[in-house]
């Protein structure tokens, strides 16, 4: 079959850009390295704990526990990464139909109008080509497409969606709120790509809470479900599971004339010819890829005559603190029901003038009562007063202290920083000879001084609810708890946007500067991280590529 578009990988923009290409009309071939996987047949959701002798603990493939919705993990076998001398880093990888949307929070948040200005508001990083305005047609057309819910709270910065009606907060986030108002934390109903009414064909949420392991009536979203799926039905797309990319192939011309991967099950190589050709492999594989991509045409690899591909990699901040709250032990047993996240959320309230660092992070509570796994609430005996104890007198320990621990995530913006970046390394491949990535990761004071930030205000909250800490606030000498780089599983860059061909890699849509058929569909373009989760985003452009490719077609422009 002839294919118009390849498109590599099946996350979040591949998917979109499938669905969307394939609406329109172009035979789309889309290449994903993992398994196939479908959330109606494959999750897990409603298995209780105890089926399982492993009652739900990890496996070498599902880190996260048996019953989670990602293949995939922190070490895949035969596929490593590597660590210049001197950097903690660490790397999530989905190998499967629909990458880590199975099993992602679905945060569902849209960058403001700041953040695609950074560096006008405040001199660091550089400013996205595009603003707000460029992107709201697109985020309003994912809303209605995927559904979220929210309320709207005419926030700076925060700006409101096309929103289903959130669910209410449970008994903790209640509390969580009171406490917020307190301390001058904003407090709002969280944005979760989980649809509370009918839409498009699918049932709502039932209120199982059991998100992470995948939706088998698709209540939530996955690329795999809600995109792949109706793109499958359009009868032109082909997707081929266990292709692993290897490079973009050139002709004298500069084109890209298709990919070449690896058949994992015959361990030969194969090319995918087309005229077009789309990476979503995320972020830094897709950077991988160009990279790997050398040709006399392109020495330095694929798109990378600016010498950005690899650059200006960042991930979102992160710090925790948990709790114990008095007020929430021994709670009489009610229905806590609710989405497989948070109820309510703390978007970034902050005013940098007075601050000791720019940018804000978000707050992401957790806590109240939900199945319990083997090792749940991970010792009783560090409970204040609990002690240990045997039989009957320890169950009802646990029974009077389940739910009774709170805990804050604060997830927030790192600037790009010129010790900050990846790069092929000269001497690791892996099990097909495709050479590994090696990456460098420095957090600077920006980022310190954020996360102490983070920690003396989850303190607050945990004390405002009449609750103590767990534990002492992290020394300077620790990085006051900070998130090791990766660790977050935000990460973006490395083939930023720009309007200059000299500083960055694709233009506003996403386009190589150098190869105009060849386009970047996930989070590899971003300029800047925000005080967001970036998935919503990737969305929001993949579709908006996708559209420019459609438009362009039709001109014969490509
Ligand atoms: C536990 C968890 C929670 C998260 N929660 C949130 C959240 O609440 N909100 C939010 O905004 N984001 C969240 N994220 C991040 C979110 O999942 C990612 O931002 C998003 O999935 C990125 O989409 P993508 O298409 O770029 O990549 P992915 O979803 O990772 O998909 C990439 C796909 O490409 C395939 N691939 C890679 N290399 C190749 C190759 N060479 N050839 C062929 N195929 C290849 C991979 O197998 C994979 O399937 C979370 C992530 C995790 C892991
Ligand atoms: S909580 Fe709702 S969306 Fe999540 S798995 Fe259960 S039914 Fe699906």
């Amino acid at each position: 079959m002839a294919y118009d578009v390849v498109i590599v990988g099946s996350g979040a923009g591949g998917g979109m850009a499938a669905y969307v290409l394939t609406k329109a009309g172009a035979r789309v071939a889309l290449l994903e390295a993992g398994a196939p996987w479908d959330n109606a047949k494959d999750s897990k959701m409603l298995t209780p704990t105890y089926a399982s002798p492993r009652r739900g603990g990890s496996t070498p493939e599902k880190p996260f526990g048996e019953f989670d919705g990602c293949i995939g993990g922190w070490e895949i076998a035969g596929e490593p990464y590597t660590r210049a001398p001197g950097t903690e880093f660490t790397w999530w990888r989905a190998r499967m139909v629909g990458g880590r949307t199975n099993h992602w929070g679905r945060i569902s948040l849209r960058f403001g109008p700041h953040d695609f200005k950074g560096k006008t508001r405040d001199g660091l990083g550089d400013d996205w080509p595009i603003g707000y305005d460029d992107v709201a047609p697109w985020y309003d057309r994912v809303d209605r497409l995927i559904g979220v819910f929210g309320s709207r709270e005419n926030l700076p910065n925060h700006p409101d969606g096309i929103f289903l009606p959130p669910p209410a907060p449970r008994c903790a986030e209640l509390l969580m709120k009171k406490a917020a108002d307190k301390i001058g934390v904003t407090c709002i109903p969280s944005r979760l790509s989980i649809i509370t009414k009918p839409l498009n064909g699918r049932p709502p949420c039932h209120y199982c809470g059991q998100c992470s392991r995948g939706c088998s009536t698709n209540s939530n979203f996955s690329s795999t479900n809600v995109l792949i799926a109706p793109a499958l039905r359009t009868g032109r797309l082909t997707l081929l599971t266990g292709a692993m990319a290897r490079e973009v192939t050139i002709g004298k011309d500069g084109r890209a004339t298709g990919v070449t991967c690896i058949d994992k099950a015959s361990a030969s190589d194969r090319h995918i010819p087309a005229p077009i050709v789309v990476l979503a492999a995320s972020a830094f594989e897709s950077a991988r890829l160009l990279l790997n991509s050398t040709s006399s045409l392109f020495p330095q690899g694929l798109a990378n005559s600016s010498g950005t591909v690899g650059k200006y990699i960042t991930d979102t901040t992160g710090s925790y603190v948990g709790g114990y709250v008095p007020a929430l032990a021994e709670m009489p047993p009610h229905n806590h029901e609710g989405v497989g996240g948070m109820h309510v959320y703390m978007p970034w309230w902050g005013d940098n003038s007075k601050l000791d660092f720019p940018r804000g992070y978000h707050i992401e509570p957790g806590g109240g009562i939900y199945e319990p796994g083997a090792g749940f609430m991970g010792g009783i005996q560090d409970f204040p007063g609990a002690g240990g104890g045997w039989g009957r007198e320890l169950k009802a320990k646990y029974r009077k202290y389940w739910g009774s621990t709170v805990g804050f995530s604060g997830r927030g913006e790192m600037i790009p920083n010129d010790d900050t970046f990846c790069e092929v390394d000269p001497e690791v491949v892996d099990r097909w000879g495709i050479p590994v990535l090696r990456f460098h990761w420095k957090w600077t004071d920006h980022e310190y001084n954020q996360v102490r930030h983070m920690q003396q205000t989850f303190r607050a909250l945990i004390e405002a609810m009449g609750g103590t800490p767990l534990g002492d606030m992290p020394p300077k000498e620790r990085g006051y708890g900070i998130s090791t780089g990766g660790e977050i599983i935000h990460e973006l860059g490395g083939a930023r946007m720009g309007d200059d061909p000299k500083s960055s890699v694709v233009n506003r849509w996403c386009q190589a500067h150098d190869v105009k058929n060849l386009f970047i569909a996930d989070g590899a373009p971003f300029v800047s991280q925000a005080d967001k989760n970036p998935t919503w985003t990737i969305l929001a452009l993949a579709m908006r590529t996708a559209d420019y490719i459609a438009q362009q077609r039709g001109k014969g422009a490509l």
